[in-house]
């Protein structure tokens, strides 16, 4: 009987086992995971650090006795081709999938510095965090603003540092639009934290400075390793037999993805190339971030290359086009944006900008 080990159980290992079952496979599926179930990360930083009853498993346990797919609450220390290893078991595998993730990187400072990935770093801060609480946090990404709104909501007075506008890449223009909600909100400061900044006057500081792959099981294994595991585009790593998926991995010319459906995404072209079936054409990448009250949201490539466009319609939505194809768009509050967006993208819809950029014409409209 064939045999599946995935390594790591958050969005991008989960996937897998939840993908190959539904494509029919019927082989052995064993994720291994130091967790006691599949977590979840993304309401980390928003509705857990804020609320008190925030269900973040990814599935329940009945799923995973239904399902046939054995959960193992342990670490990987070491694996080779058709072998894993944890400290204390052996697995065989005809497939072994990578999904370790990653972890945050931090800042050199004379004072603790919290970071921010695990639900054990969310309960840390759920229970610093509060009324009065003076705290600095360092980032110039998703995750700085979404902590920032988090800790105010919990009655912070938040200093956000931040060297540039958060997530330029992500949301392209609109990017500033959420700066600016930012600044009206929370104190900003349009810098790096470093050394020479007064600390004292924070009790808290968090460092939101971005990931580093968590190749640690990796190295010395033959795998190439180069800001991630090294992968093609159908996830498989230079060793037969062993994918990496996720926030883990890098496709060989790209930059690394470290967003939630990136996870999701490599997770389903590995289930494909396990069942020998031909993947759908690849969808733009989605990405989502709350902050402030506001649901921003991105599909596809948002920063315009040279003859390309940039169409504005309205004050939250931009589209990125190039000869009458949707290369990507990004929307505050406007979820029927995104959604129209990514079906003209799949489906090669030819739009047109003047069109795209009139609101008295329906978007939903476009994509007939
Ligand atoms: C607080 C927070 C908020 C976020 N918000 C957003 C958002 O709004 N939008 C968005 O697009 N993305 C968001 N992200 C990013 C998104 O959550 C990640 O891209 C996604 O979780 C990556 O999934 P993954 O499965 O590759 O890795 P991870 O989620 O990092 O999971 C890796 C898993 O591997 C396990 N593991 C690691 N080493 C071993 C080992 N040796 N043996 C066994 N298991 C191991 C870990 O325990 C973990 O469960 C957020 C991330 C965080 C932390």
């Amino acid at each position: 009987m064939p045999n599946t080990v995935i390594i790591g159980g958050s969005v991008a290992g989960f996937s897998v086992a939840a993908g190959l079952r539904d494509a029919g496979y019927t082989g052995a599926i064993t994720i291994i995971d130091p967790h006691e179930t599949a977590l979840d990360r993304p309401p980390l930083s928003t509705d857990y650090l804020v609320g008190d009853d925030v269900d973040l498993a990814l599935a329940s346990d009945s799923w995973f006795v239904e399902n046939n797919v054995t959960w193992v609450q342990d670490t990987v220390v070491r694996f080779s081709r058709g072998n894993v290893e944890t400290a204390s078991q052996t697995f065989q595998a005809d497939h072994i999938v990578i999904a370790t993730g990653a972890t945050p990187k931090t800042l050199e400072l004379p004072k603790p510095v919290y970071t921010f990935r695990t639900r054990a770093d969310a309960d840390v801060l759920r229970n610093s965090l509060g009324p009065g609480v003076c705290v600095a946090i360092a980032g110039g990404g998703l995750l700085a603003p979404e902590l920032a709104t988090s800790a105010q909501q919990l009655g912070a007075q938040v200093t956000v540092f931040t060297p540039h506008i958060p997530a330029g890449e992500v949301f392209g223009e609109l990017a500033e639009t959420l700066y600016t909600t930012m600044t009206q909100r929370v104190k900003v400061i349009p810098r790096r934290l470093t050394v020479d900044e007064d600390l004292d006057r924070f009790d808290l500081v968090i460092a939101a400075v971005g990931v580093e792959p968590a190749v640690q099981i990796a190295e010395g294994t033959g795998l190439i390793l180069d800001d991630g595991i090294v992968v093609d585009e159908a996830y498989r790593t230079n060793v037969a037999g062993v994918y990496a998926i996720g926030d883990v991995c890098r496709i060989h010319n790209q930059p690394r993805q470290d967003h939630w459906d990136h996870g999701r995404a490599s997770a389903t072209r590995v289930v494909h190339t396990i069942m020998g079936t031909e993947p759908p054409a690849r969808t733009p990448q989605w990405v989502w971030s709350d902050q402030f009250g506001h649901d921003a949201q991105a599909v596809g490539r948002v920063v315009p290359r040279a003859h390309e466009h940039l169409v504005h319609r309205g004050d939250n939505a931009i589209f990125v086009v190039s000869d009458q194809q949707l290369i990507g768009a990004a929307a505050i509050d406007e979820q029927l944006v995104i959604r129209a967006a990514t079906r003209m993208i799949t489906r090669g819809i030819a739009v047109d900008p003047e069109q795209l950029a009139d609101t008295s014409v329906s978007i939903r409209q476009l994509t007939r």
